[in-house]
């Protein structure tokens, strides 16, 4: 492959003025417009990169607020009665949240 293939190949087309302009280029040198990048591969999630740590956090502090409120009905003075069963299923909420922070953490690490 020649040095001018290679460049061809390396270059992309301007969608202003339609010559080649260099791939590490954001603007035409020969128009001077904006060349946006386009990307072929989706972007990589960001709830990938520590959102499970972050959601099982997240997880097990909404459990404790729900079984606090919960555990405190009577003394809160609320306007609706709260089902007992919302303390068993904020319980389970919590330990979710702990199992998916655990899992966060092992796949961090072993990452
Ligand atoms: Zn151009």
């Amino acid at each position: 492959m020649s040095s001018v293939q290679r460049s061809i190949a390396r270059a992309r087309q301007c969608p202003y003025c339609g010559r080649p302009v260099a791939m590490n280029h954001l603007h035409c040198p020969h128009c001077r417009e904006v060349v946006p990048r386009v990307r072929l591969a989706p972007a990589a999630p960001a709830a990938v990169k520590g959102g499970r740590i972050r959601r099982g956090f997240l997880y097990m502090v909404l459990g404790l607020v729900i079984h606090y409120v919960a555990a405190r009905s009577d003394s809160l003075n609320l306007p609706f009665s709260v089902n007992p069963t919302v303390s068993y299923l904020s319980t389970m909420l919590f330990v979710g949240g702990l199992a998916l922070l655990l899992y966060g953490l092992i796949t961090k690490a072993t990452a």
